[in-house]
């Protein structure tokens, strides 16, 4: 039987095509009382909204995964968000009841040595703290945007989220790295100076990477299978060259 809340996303993707993204939230605010959620991994991107929503004190939810992983800047960013907008992002952390007996059993870095013990890993870390963030919500709001993948110039600003079950909105996704650092400069917007050496998406450390001047902004992200990326909800993996 399928989800009543995918009758929306029409209605949505409508509005979004003719509003300001302030416009659309506030809609979805007051279509979704409570239900309306943001996930954060801080990047520039991220940033931007996360200023959009608090400096505009819309009731959105916002939280952050926590994998156990992250770069010392990145915690560094989320303190300081909280301290300039006055708020308290909220963590999901991995269920020990899963990860501890897996670390026990591989130890702490074995997503090394294989594609499947990546899988494991950003399942324990990522995929399965992310269905509990996003349980009982409606509406995901997201930081992706289309330069970073080529799969996203096709897709749709508003969709439904089979998996999770949730209607995802993109507010930025055709927005250039110019506009987003535009924007961020402009309203002096604390941001992850990881940026600043090269970072494009900044996840997990050991995960992702610096990239090249003139390098594919996908090089960052590196390691999935088969030079084939895949996405595990907020970050896209792509195999290093
Ligand atoms: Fe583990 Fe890397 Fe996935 Fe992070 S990105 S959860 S460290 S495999």
């Amino acid at each position: 039987m399928s989800n009543p809340l995918q009758n929306h996303v029409s209605q949505i993707a409508e509005q979004a095509q003719a509003l300001s993204i302030e416009e659309v939230i506030s809609q979805l605010v007051k279509q979704f009382p409570g239900k309306v959620t943001f996930s954060t991994s801080f990047s520039y991107e991220d940033q931007l909204i996360t200023h959009k929503i608090l400096t505009n004190n819309f009731p959105v939810s916002i939280f952050t995964l926590d994998t156990g992983r992250l770069f010392e800047e990145t915690y560094s960013v989320w303190s300081a968000t909280n301290e300039r907008y006055h708020t308290k992002i909220r963590a999901y952390y991995p269920d020990h009841n899963l990860l501890e007996p897996y670390v026990a059993e591989h130890g702490p870095n074995s997503f090394y040595e294989s594609v499947e013990e990546r899988k494991t890993c950003c399942y324990f870390r990522k995929v399965e703290p992310l269905k509990r963030a996003l349980k009982d919500k409606s509406v995901w709001i997201t930081g992706l945007r289309a330069e970073h993948s080529a799969s996203r110039h096709d897709m749709p600003q508003v969709e439904w989220d089979e998996s999770n079950q949730i209607i995802k909105y993109h507010p930025i996704l055709h927005w250039t790295t110019k506009e987003v650092k535009d924007y961020i400069n402009e309203f002096n917007i604390p941001y992850n100076i990881l940026h600043d050496r090269g970072f494009v998406s900044i996840g997990c450390a050991p995960c992702t990477r610096a990239i090249k001047p003139g390098e594919d902004f996908r090089a960052g992200r590196w390691w999935w299978e088969d030079n084939t990326k895949k996405e595990c909800g907020l970050h896209v993996h792509q195999q290093a060259s």
